[in-house]
């Protein structure tokens, strides 16, 4: 049997992940989310005082010591920063931005690349990121570009860091989102951008569960 690999690409808060997991449970592939793979890089660098804004600095951070690791824990992907669980940690602003800022470095890309391979090497598996269907899995089975307007996306995630408790406000995170859209596609490698044998999907208008069964039925019409 061979492996099926689903890429779904897009912007900050396309829903991507909600929809990827969705989608992977009910096709029974496992979900990959490779923007926690930036985050916990980002995080890693954060905490050991590097200057996200400059590349030699935070390439520093990358030792030969320094252990990210993704397990599946019940079925669900958990992030590990040198033994320990950061899942939850690499979800704040600061994280979100710092992941951006590095995500930019190509060493950084180059380290997570071969993880990222070999996890889809021997799973069926949706991964969702920025440059999946381009750079890393360039002959996936099916591809899809993910996306929303500025305000649906920073709404959701609006609602989602209030959901978490976090004291934010609507403006800040639209223009985080907007920041963030322009860096990661405009940086000089791995920018964000549509494969040219990739499908769109715009969700601006849809429910959660109208987004889901759009993905699924994407997938289902082209395995
Ligand atoms: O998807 P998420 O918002 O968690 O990603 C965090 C950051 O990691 C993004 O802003 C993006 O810069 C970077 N990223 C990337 N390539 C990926 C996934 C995420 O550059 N495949």
């Amino acid at each position: 049997m061979s492996i099926i690999n689903v890429a779904i690409d897009g912007p900050a808060g396309a829903g991507k992940s909600t929809i990827s997991r969705a989608a992977a449970k009910e096709m029974g592939y496992i979900y990959i989310d490779t923007g926690a793979l930036y985050r916990t890089v980002g995080l890693n660098a954060m905490r050991k005082g590097a200057d996200v804004n400059d590349p030699e600095s935070v390439i520093a951070t990358i030792t030969d010591d320094l252990k990210v690791e993704l397990r599946f824990i019940d079925g669900e992907q958990r992030m590990f920063l040198n033994d320990e669980d950061v899942s939850d940690k690499i979800r704040t602003p600061e994280a979100s931005s710092a992941a951006s800022k590095v995500s930019a470095v190509p060493e950084v890309r180059k380290y997570l690349f071969d993880l990222q391979k070999n996890l889809a090497k021997s799973n069926n598996c949706i991964m969702d990121g920025r440059d999946i269907g381009t750079v890393v899995l360039p002959d996936a089975k099916v591809k899809i570009f993910l996306t929303a307007s500025p305000e649906a996306r920073a709404k959701r995630r609006y609602d989602e860091l209030i959901e978490k408790g976090m004291d934010v406000k609507y403006e800040d995170v639209l223009a985080d989102m907007i920041k963030r859209d322009y860096d990661d596609s405009h940086r000089a490698i791995a920018p964000l951008k549509q494969a040219d044998d990739a499908i769109l999907a715009d969700t601006s208008g849809n429910t959660l569960e109208e987004s889901i069964a759009l993905i699924i039925k994407i997938i289902k019409d082209n395995i």
